[in-house]
Parts: C-alpha cells; structure tokens; sequence
C-alpha cells in the first residue's frame, strides 16, 4: 500500500507586497490649537521598492475618523 502524495501547500506569490505605515509625526490641530495630530504614510512595500499609497491622520484630542465619517461643517 502506497502512501498518498501530500497536497503541497501554496506557494507564495511572487509578488508578496506588505502594506504598513510610517511613523506619525507630530501636526498641528487647528481645533485643539495645538500640536495634538498626527500623520503619516501608508507604505506598500513590495520586492521593487516602497511607495506611499496614502496617508492616515486624526487627532487624539478630536480623533476625527480619517476616512468614513461625515464631513464637518
Ligand atoms: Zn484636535
């Protein structure tokens, strides 16, 4: 009685790319009249190099939803 081959797990694309975020650096908040924000880079990190995608940012004071939320007025 032969043994069953194994299924081989899936390899890996090749083009496994990260995504993470820089640092946030320290922004001023025009509400909070201080330097209570925050931002930074969303980094895709693929095998060719990094790039920014996009950027995130929100207040800890306010802690306005970056994206999603109701425009304020
Ligand atoms: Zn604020």
């Amino acid at each position: 009685m032969k043994p069953r081959p194994r299924p081989l797990p899936a390899p890996f694309p090749s083009a496994t790319v990260y995504v993470t975020t820089s640092r946030p650096r320290a922004d001023w908040c025009p509400d909070c009249k201080a330097w209570t924000r925050f931002a930074g880079d969303v980094l895709l990190l693929a095998e060719d190099g990094v790039s920014v995608v996009g950027t995130y940012n929100g207040c800890e004071i306010c802690d306005e939803p970056a994206e999603g939320g109701a425009p304020r007025a």
